[in-house]
């Protein structure tokens, strides 16, 4: 039997893949960069679509890739929308976002620099949502303790450890509530900050050490490292 929570609902992934990733110090935009001989996007790509609930992706890329990712998606099933990025990443956010068509319900919105995220994130994200969250991001327990330091370098607090959460990407959202979230603006380093400041409640689900973000060579390294134990007979 099926109830208003239980019907199936569309879901979209909005991959962001715009950024330069200067800490990577490469030639080449950070999605762009190689990981054990296949750019980062293409296994962030293809991550996505072994989710069997993601019905359509867009992808956002810095322009100058447009023209030729999009040329690229014969025979990918689904075949990604791909749309040009901004300065920020909420401009790509936002642009991923209207690429994505308003019959989708549910909006997963994922760093492609996390390409080794699990489909179990994925799924739990996407079970949360069709359980009647409005928000949904992954998170792991923080082994260091956190501190909050002041402009002049003195420790102003310190959080209760287990009370916090390092949080991953994807992050999911009924469409209405990332519309929401976006259009009240803002700047933030996660999407689930906008739908906070609207007061939209989120909800936290397991995250995964897989899906760590690549910032700089040493998380390349660690990814390679991963690949490789994979691989292993
Ligand atoms: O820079 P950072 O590592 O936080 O970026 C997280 C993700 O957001 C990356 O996948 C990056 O490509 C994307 N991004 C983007 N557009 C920007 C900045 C970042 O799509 N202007």
């Amino acid at each position: 039997m099926t109830d208003a929570h239980s019907a199936p609902r569309t879901v979209g992934v909005v991959v962001v893949a715009a950024g330069s990733g200067s800490r990577l110090g490469a030639a080449v935009p950070k999605a762009f960069v190689h990981l054990a001989g296949e750019p980062i996007i293409q296994r962030a790509l293809a991550g996505v679509r072994s989710v069997a609930r993601v019905m359509r992706i867009a992808l956002v890329v810095p322009p100058e890739y447009v023209a030729v990712l999009a040329a690229d998606q014969d025979g990918h099933v689904p075949a990604a929308r791909v749309v040009a990025g901004g300065a920020e990443r909420t401009d790509s956010v936002a642009a991923g976002l209207a690429a994505l068509g308003s019959d989708i319900d549910f909006v997963l919105v994922h760093d492609a620099a996390r390409c080794l995220t699990p489909v179990a994130v994925f799924d739990r994200v996407i079970d949360a949502l069709q359980a009647g969250a409005a928000a949904v991001i992954p998170g792991v327990p923080v082994v260091d303790t956190i501190k909050t330091v002041g402009p002049t370098g003195l420790v102003t607090g310190t959080p209760e450890r287990g009370g916090l959460r390092a949080v991953q990407t994807p992050q999911g959202f009924t469409r209405e509530a990332l519309a929401a979230a976006y259009r009240r603006g803002g700047s933030a380093t996660d999407d689930a900050a906008l739908a906070e400041a609207c007061g939209i409640p989120v909800r936290v689900v397991d995250g995964d050490a897989r899906a760590f973000k690549i910032t700089g060579p040493e998380d390349l390294a660690r990814a390679e490292r991963l690949l490789a134990a994979d691989a292993e007979p």
